[in-house]
């Protein structure tokens, strides 16, 4: 019994791995894997998988993901306000579509590190998003949207920026940067406390370590007294 099992196993290896090998051959499957690959969490291994998962549901999968990766080609950008995605079609809801009005704003590197703290409910107010930091080779300083965050400051009237950027030079640098562009804005800027393990990422870091950084911001100027 357990014999044959191990064939059947053995088996099914044999079938994938020639099947695999049959994909290679053909260069928009090659090309496909080689896109796949590049996906956060997925290794050429795991691409052949979705490979082989996707050309056996052609019309349940590559159809209406093709058409909808066109849609979010055409009509998903950065907003150029906050940083965050949106559609252009229905305008930012990270920024034009709230109706809620707020007085503090929370600065973050990436839209992970917003959904890691909107998920911990420590904070209710606006997010900026960077879209990553000052020392990052591939950001260029206008892409990281500071005139617009000091724009959204005065217009806002926001009391309090928060600096959430991670614990790591680059994210402390880039802290800096912004502390020093606001420094003509009558706000308190604050920053998440060292709770933030030394080189911690925002997007990582548990409820709890979040939640304490939070409560334990430090403000780093005096613009408001
Ligand atoms: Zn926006």
């Amino acid at each position: 019994m357990r014999k044959s099992l191990k064939l059947q196993v053995a088996l099914v290896f044999q079938v994938l791995s020639g099947h695999f090998k049959l994909m290679q051959n053909i260069n928009e499957i090659e090309d496909l894997i080689k896109l796949i690959s590049k996906l956060p969490g997925l290794g050429p291994k795991s691409a052949k998988r979705i490979v082989l998962k996707l050309i056996n549901s052609k019309d349940e999968l590559v159809k209406p993901l093709a058409n909808n990766l066109a849609q979010v080609y055409k009509n998903v950008t950065r907003c150029n306000s906050c940083g965050s995605l949106k559609s252009n079609l229905n305008g930012c809801n990270n920024c034009e579509n709230i109706k809620e009005k707020f007085d503090k704003i929370c600065v973050v590197e990436d839209i992970a590190d917003q959904w890691s703290i909107e998920n911990s409910n420590i904070f209710k107010g606006y997010f900026h998003i960077l879209g990553g930091t000052i020392s990052s080779l591939s950001q260029r300083k206008e892409d990281l949207l500071v005139n617009s965050l000091v724009e959204r400051v005065r217009k806002e009237k926001i009391e309090e920026v928060i600096l959430a950027t991670s614990a790591t030079v680059e994210g402390q640098t880039t802290a800096y940067y912004i502390q020093d562009s606001l420094k003509n804005c009558k706000v308190k800027i604050t920053k998440l406390a060292q709770g933030l393990p030394v080189g911690g990422e925002i997007e990582n870091l548990d409820d709890g370590t979040l939640f304490s950084a939070f409560k334990n911001r430090s403000k780093l100027n005096s613009n408001s007294d």
